[in-house]
């Protein structure tokens, strides 16, 4: 996984029970569906935590946002 140091800092402080809810509700655009994913990255965007990874069903890219306050 690459992770930048901010990311991971973030991403260290959620719960296990919330990571695995969060890689099962990422937006795979081919499969135009919710899908799990495999995490392969996270990055700070602005206000938001980006989780990119491939989907578990066609291993396209799925990224899942969420915002941090
Ligand atoms: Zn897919």
């Amino acid at each position: 996984m690459a992770f930048t140091a901010e990311a991971q800092a973030i991403w260290d402080k959620v719960p296990e029970e919330t990571r695995a809810k969060l890689l099962d509700d990422g937006f795979c655009a081919r499969c135009l569906a919710k899908r799990h994913f495999d995490l392969e990255q996270g990055e700070l965007r602005d206000r938001e935590l980006a989780l990119i990874g491939k989907c578990g069903t066609c291993g396209g890219r799925v990224v899942r946002l969420i915002q941090l306050d």
